[in-house]
């Protein structure tokens, strides 16, 4: 899996998300270096990037079959959607976050580092479950449980519930 931070970078702790994604997937995960947003995926009027634009983006950084998770630092959305915390597309295995709402700054409460990592793994492994071709799971507690609001995501946890799992390890040939 490679992982392909957009600038300007979010100030993450690599090194967690990957071990957790390497703990829950199986996969190695390669870090690329930063490279600059698409500026055609900027809407001047909402002042929001297009989430789908970059899943063609990410197609430049694939190697082979791998799945490429794009990060980036701004805020993202979807035309029927006020905004987005991720996208992904099973067909071409990209998949891209958005930190911007994963920060307790954004909603008007005390930055706390720890809850922000743990938001930032639950959406990467959302998406990535995508990109493996899960849908939406029923079980509020399950990764792929559908965040409408960061209520949704601090209630999940990073994993997946059995029945979603038997179809990840199905996915990736385990
Ligand atoms: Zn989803
Ligand atoms: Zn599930």
């Amino acid at each position: 899996m490679i992982i392909q931070p957009y600038s300007p970078e979010e100030s993450i702790n690599r090194l967690f998300l990957t071990e957790k994604l390497r703990e829950i997937f199986f996969l190695e995960i390669k870090w690329n270096n930063p490279v600059p947003v698409p500026k055609e995926s900027y809407d001047r009027g909402r002042g929001q990037f297009l989430g789908s634009y970059f899943l063609r983006d990410l197609l430049r950084f694939k190697e082979d079959r791998s799945i490429v998770l794009g990060i980036v630092s701004h805020d993202l959305y979807e035309p029927d959607l006020n905004f987005i915390f991720g996208i992904a597309s099973y067909y071409t295995k990209t998949a891209v976050i958005s930190t911007y709402r994963l920060h307790n700054r954004f909603y008007g409460f005390q930055e706390n580092f720890d809850v922000f990592m743990d938001r930032v793994v639950k959406e990467s492994v959302h998406e990535i479950g995508h990109t493996l071709g899960l849908g939406h799971c029923d079980n509020p507690q399950c990764v792929m449980y559908f965040s409408n609001s960061i209520v949704d995501t601090d209630r999940k946890s990073y994993y997946f519930c059995s029945r979603c799992y038997t179809k990840v390890k199905k996915a990736i040939g385990l």
